[in-house]
């Protein structure tokens, strides 16, 4: 049975996408079977692997909201070994639509993760900075949440927010989910701040830290542009390095490999 993680982090532009993607592109080169599942409007997960979601008819969003089979919006991609269920723009949407509905957190779970999981090594979950009903359902459908902390000083803020809800989540949905571990990105090495921030995060949070460090790298942040993951694309970067190391960082604290 799959491992679920979602990545989330209740600030916005910390790396959870770019986390998302490379973490779960490097897993499938290393010959996981990995789901990624988009759970933002934006759908920067889904274009950033190659399936931009203007053109499709059907996403998550008909899963949650019309209980369409989600066998339906299971796309291959590029990336050997890597299967994306894509979000568009819609998906705002839902989160009143789904508003009504009995036991509305447990829709994705229901609908999504129970059918899926059985598929893969490891299910993926991109979430919306924002706590709303989408981002609720992803950690109530979770087994782990993968924070991404930007070597920065509001970063040490929105640890704590999100601290607070996994607490919340626990309580009254999913008293299972635990930290799959914090990620510092966009380190910066020339940054004193960012260096101090690192140290404090350590302190803080110990072995819950990954040791591997995301470097603020050129070739991450074009990758998108070209509707790939960096470690596809570029695998000789530092970027790619990096996730290729978390990759096996992750697979040694969850197979002991
Ligand atoms: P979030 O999903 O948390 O909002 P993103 O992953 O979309 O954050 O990242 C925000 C922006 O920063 C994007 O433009 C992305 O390409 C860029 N970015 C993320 N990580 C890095 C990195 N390690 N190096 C350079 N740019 C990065
Ligand atoms: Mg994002």
């Amino acid at each position: 049975m799959g491992k679920v993680i979602a990545i989330a982090n209740q600030k916005g532009g910390v790396g959870k996408t770019t986390t998302a993607i490379n973490l779960a592109a490097s897993l499938a080169i290393l010959e996981r079977k990995v789901l990624l599942i988009d759970a933002d409007p934006q759908g920067n997960s889904s274009s950033g692997v190659g399936i931009p979601s203007d053109n499709l008819d059907e996403t998550i969003y008909d899963v949650l909201v019309s209980d369409l089979d989600v066998n339906e919006v299971i796309y291959e991609t590029e990336t050997p070994n890597l299967h994306l269920i894509p979000a568009g723009i819609n998906l705002v949407g839902a989160e009143v639509e789904l508003i009504n509905r009995f036991r509305r957190e447990d829709v994705m779970k229901a609908n999504v993760i129970d059918k899926v999981r059985d598929a893969y090594d490891y299910v993926f979950i991109d979430c919306l900075p924002s706590l709303g009903l989408i981002t609720v359902n992803a950690l109530t459908a979770a087994d782990t949440v993968l924070v991404p902390v930007q070597c920065e000083y509001f970063a040490l803020e929105g640890l704590k927010k999100l601290e607070n809800t996994i607490s919340l989540v626990k309580k009254q949905l999913n008293p299972s989910l635990e930290i799959e571990g914090i990620l510092l990105s966009m380190y910066d090495q020339r940054l004193r701040l960012a260096n101090m921030v690192v140290k404090k995060v350590r302190e803080m949070y110990g072995p819950q830290v990954f040791e591997t460090i995301i470097h603020r790298n050129a070739r991450i942040s074009e990758a998108p542009n070209m509707h790939a993951p960096v470690v596809m694309i570029n695998a000789g970067s530092r970027g790619a390095t990096n996730f290729l190391n978390l990759a096996q960082e992750f697979m040694e604290k969850n197979e002991g490999v």
